[in-house]
């Protein structure tokens, strides 16, 4: 009796077995056919506004997964998750930051090196590396280099489409230009403007602008979650009470106690804020993102000025050159 358990069991899981086959071959011829038609292209984006751009680019040629996607959590204490891993396991194209702004993904790619994709580091091809500010996609030259290399890979991988592909490069590319546009009415108006940031993530589009951004190491400590010095606090507060930068550029992404306290203050001080986000919000695309945002900067720059012209004129301290 004792040895007929095992021996049905064996059995019945020969049984399931061939069942399971016979339904995988099934699925597999299935999925063969599927692709002959029209397969997408699976590609995995860490950050959601290259994911964007590879949408943009490969239309519906590609199935994109995006894994930082939420605008309410700070992307730098973000742990990566075996749901994260698994996302990975059949891209055939991988788009990410680097920079130190990602360490989690160049782990998870060493993890699987067997696996057949193309990778495309962002900072990589804009000449950053760690310690440099990573938020590369606030940089007007990023995304242009970042949506050439993504066109080629699309190519590589589906020549069939190449025409469709290119175009789409041409409308992305086309659709870059009111950015670059606004960029330059902006640093005519605003360059060598003192502002200030309560983390470092507008730094590049602020840089484009001519802006000169103060408080950089208070900047630095929001970001890598450690604490800002005593003296660098007082810097800042200054700066904001004495009026000394014309805008507080306020990560709402990336906030703590400290950065809070610092946009009230500017409130208090009549400092005009505006809000940036690390993560591309629901609804929008990447060049919307960015439009929005300088338009934001725009409105903060202009009532900056105003206030200190009133402050000037109400002091009787000497007049603005501008
Ligand atoms: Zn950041």
């Amino acid at each position: 009796m004792k040895k007929f358990g095992p021996m049905l069991n064996g059995a019945q899981r020969a049984l399931k077995l061939s069942k399971y086959v016979a339904v995988s071959a099934a699925m597999v011829a299935f999925g063969h056919a599927a692709m002959a038609a029209d397969a997408k292209i699976p590609v995995v984006a860490a950050e959601n506004f290259y994911g964007d751009v590879v949408q943009q680019l490969g239309g519906e040629r590609v199935d994109v997964t995006s894994i930082l996607s939420n605008p309410e959590q700070d992307p730098h204490l973000f742990e990566a998750s075996p749901k994260t891993a698994r996302a990975l396991q059949h891209a055939s194209l991988v788009v990410y930051n680097g920079a130190d702004y990602d360490p989690w993904m160049a782990k998870l790619l060493a993890a699987s090196k067997g696996a057949k994709r193309v990778t495309i580091v962002a900072a990589d091809l804009v000449g950053k590396k760690g310690g440099d500010n990573p938020h590369l996609w606030y940089d007007p030259a990023t995304m242009p280099k970042v949506a050439r290399a993504v066109s080629e890979a699309l190519v590589a991988a589906d020549p069939a489409h190449k025409s469709a592909y290119d175009a789409n490069l041409a409308k992305f590319l086309d659709s870059l230009k009111p950015v670059d546009a606004k960029v330059a009415e902006l640093h005519g108006r605003y360059a060598g403007v003192p502002v200030t940031a309560t983390e470092p993530v507008f730094g590049y589009m602020s840089d484009a602008v001519g802006l000169t951004m103060r408080n950089l190491r208070f900047q630095l400590a929001t970001m890598n979650d450690t604490e800002a010095s005593a003296a660098d606090i007082a810097a800042f507060e200054r700066d904001l009470r004495e009026k000394r930068v014309r805008v507080l550029i306020y990560n709402s992404q990336a906030t703590e106690a400290l950065t809070k306290r610092m946009l009230k203050l500017a409130q208090q001080s009549k400092v005009p804020t505006m809000s940036v986000t690390e993560t591309e919000p629901a609804g929008k695309t990447y060049q919307t993102w960015m439009l929005t945002q300088l338009d934001a900067l725009g409105t903060a720059l202009a009532s900056g000025d105003a206030n200190g012209a009133n402050a000037a004129a109400a002091s009787g301290a000497k007049g603005k050159t501008q």
